[in-house]
């Protein structure tokens, strides 16, 4: 007999039941069903994509690997100023995203048997609410005590005329080859480092930002610099740039209309403007869980949701937008529900973050401006340097590295770290830990420099 959709309809849903039922096979969604799973309850997992949700498929590893390449276009201009008679015939672009894909395949895989082996019972299709609180997929229906929304969100475009001739962060790891020209368009930490990649693998690039610098929210010292090395790197940033609207030519170019005037013959146009959570398509209408105006969930410290038995975490929440956030969350909340750990939730201050522009960006804890608001300009002494690394010694074009700490008085304790310069991605980890537990100014300068390194100067800041 065919099964149509009609059939499918007229049939009684099949009602089944778990402990914990989850919403998206992402991060925080994986993270916390797997935890679960360990406490020997029922996990079910919904998951209508690739496993492994954007950090795997269209965010962190991709990008990451990207980034690895466009590192080794640049190491391959230094090669000569050390000695090397490098001569490079081309750059393979698809040879590249090949390997990617095959890569990230095997890691979907992985995450798919990790799952099995965890005991959780995968779900493959879209999960929609019903209004008596179950869940359902593929026509079946699911109950069970905890449901997690973990459905993280997706690019947004803007309402412009032309805005589908343009591509998102996600068409860029459909790209098969590097486009000639290309223009982004935003001035967030994906828009840098997007915009950083193409630079560094040739491509002619721009940056179309609304006001006059990129990293708004950074500290000041991280937007400026970055800001400036962009600029000095060859990527033209247009300031007080928005785009109007966008024709497409027979030949396939863009042409953008925008506020600073007209661009032509655009291979690329890449929307990187920010992100909107996935909470349209999923029926959280129905029982009345409450959305902030953008429309991410409402949580509370604990990732309840406004309605009992429903909880939510990771980038459908709209707070700290990245992978570590997600799954921390998601593990502490699968302790606090079925391990007996009551009290258990994600301390949300001092998360680290790197953005991996060119050079790397590693910060913590709270800007300059951040810190006075909060504790008062008296209260507040900055350290600061700027230096080049070692690694330019030799090198004929050098690029600087700036580090910030912002401490309060009277013990000097420091409340943030910021900085920009080759290696501070790697960097930045260990001091997190030292920042965490509420290191002070002076547990910095006890502790003996490792030279020559450029992380030695964070610890011999005067
Ligand atoms: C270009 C880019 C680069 C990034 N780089 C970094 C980085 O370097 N470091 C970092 O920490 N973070 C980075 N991030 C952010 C990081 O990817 C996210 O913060 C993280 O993936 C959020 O995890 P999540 O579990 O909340 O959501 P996601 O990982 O997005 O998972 C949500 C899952 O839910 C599924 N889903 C949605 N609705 C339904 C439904 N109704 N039914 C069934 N399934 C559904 C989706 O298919 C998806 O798989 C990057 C993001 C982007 C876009």
């Amino acid at each position: 007999m065919r099964i149509t959709a009609a059939l499918l309809r007229a049939m009684p849903p099949v009602m089944k039941t778990f402990d914990y039922l989850v919403i998206g096979g992402g991060s925080g969604g994986i993270a916390s069903a797997r935890r679960a799973a360990e406490f020997g309850i029922k996990v079910g997992l919904v998951e209508h994509g690739r496993w492994g949700g954007t950090c795997v498929n269209v965010g962190c590893v991709p990008k990451k690997i990207m980034y690895n390449t466009a590192m080794h276009a640049e190491f391959i201009h230094e090669h000569k100023d050390y000695g090397f008679d490098v001569e490079v015939k081309k750059f393979d672009w698809s040879h590249v995203k090949h390997t990617r894909d095959a890569y990230i395949k095997r890691l979907n895989d992985i995450y798919a048997s990790n799952l099995e082996k965890s005991g959780v019972e995968k779900l493959v299709g879209h999960a929609t609410f019903t209004e008596d609180k179950c869940v359902e997929v593929n026509g079946n229906k699911y109950a069970a005590k905890h449901i997690l929304i973990a459905t993280g969100g997706r690019p947004s475009i803007p309402n412009v005329p032309g805005a589908e001739y343009g591509i998102n962060s996600d068409g860029f790891f459909e790209l098969e080859d590097l486009p000639k020209k290309v223009v982004i368009v935003g001035a967030g930490y994906i828009a840098v480092e997007l915009a950083g990649i193409f630079n560094a693998l040739g491509a002619d690039t721009s940056i179309l930002i609304r006001f006059d610098q990129v990293l708004r929210t950074f500290d000041e010292m991280i937007s400026s610099f970055v800001t400036d090395a962009m600029e000095k790197a060859g990527v033209k940033v247009m300031r007080s740039a928005q785009v109007k609207s966008v024709t497409k030519k027979p030949d396939g170019t863009l042409t953008l209309d925008t506020t600073a005037g007209q661009m032509s013959e655009v291979n690329c146009l890449l929307w990187a403007i920010g992100r909107v959570p996935n909470t349209d398509n999923i029926g959280i209408e129905k029982l009345g869980v409450e959305l902030d105006k953008q429309g991410h969930i409402k949580v509370d410290e604990y990732q309840d949701t406004s309605v009992s038995g429903i909880h939510a975490l990771g980038d459908v929440c709209g707070k700290f937008l990245l992978t570590p956030v997600a799954i921390a969350a998601g593990r502490r909340l699968a302790h606090r529900l079925f391990d007996n750990k009551k009290g258990l939730k994600l301390d949300y201050s001092n998360i680290p973050t790197v953005v991996f522009a060119h050079p790397p960006v590693g910060t913590i804890g709270l800007t300059e401006v951040e810190a006075q608001q909060k504790y008062g300009s008296d209260k507040i002494k900055i350290y600061r340097t700027t230096f080049t690394p070692m690694y330019y010694a030799l090198s004929e074009v050098k690029s600087k590295c700036s580090m910030k700490l912002v401490c309060v008085l009277p013990e000097e304790k420091i409340v943030g770290l910021h900085m920009v310069g080759q290696g501070c991605d790697e960097m930045l980890q260990g001091f997190a830990v030292a920042i965490k537990m509420g290191a002070t100014k002076a547990d910095f300068d006890n502790t003996v420099a490792i030279h020559p390194t450029s992380a030695e100067e964070l610890v011999t800041m005067r």
